[in-house]
């Protein structure tokens, strides 16, 4: 499944986001490896999400919830509706990841 990002519509894939774009960052393959069996509240503490904004990504309350991506244009500016919509999904499914991909899918967001 894919979901967008918010800022420029680029199509990211959902297993890429939970389970390999931490590879992208600098942390080592250890943590990196750590990283996708935490908890995800954990997955998006400071520290990691440092982490991936070194690498041009910056998400809202999920991992899935991709608010800037690596493809983004410089000065792109966050779609409020979407963002909006997105933040809402999240709220709503709280940690259940399958069901904000889905929910995400079917907003097409
Ligand atoms: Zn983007």
């Amino acid at each position: 499944m894919d979901v967008h990002c918010t800022t420029c519509g680029e199509p990211w894939d959902t297993y890429h986001l939970r389970h390999e774009a931490i590879y992208e960052t600098d942390l080592s393959h250890v943590e990196a490896k750590a990283w996708t069996g935490l908890s995800p509240e954990t997955r998006l503490l400071p520290r990691y999400r440092e982490k991936f904004r070194a690498v041009g990504f910056e998400f809202g309350g999920s991992v899935l919830n991709v608010v800037r991506c690596p493809a983004c244009p410089k000065d792109a500016r966050p779609d409020t509706d979407k963002a909006s919509l997105k933040a809402g999904i999240v709220e709503i499914l709280g940690n259940d990841e399958d069901a904000i991909a889905g929910a995400m899918e079917d907003f097409g967001i």
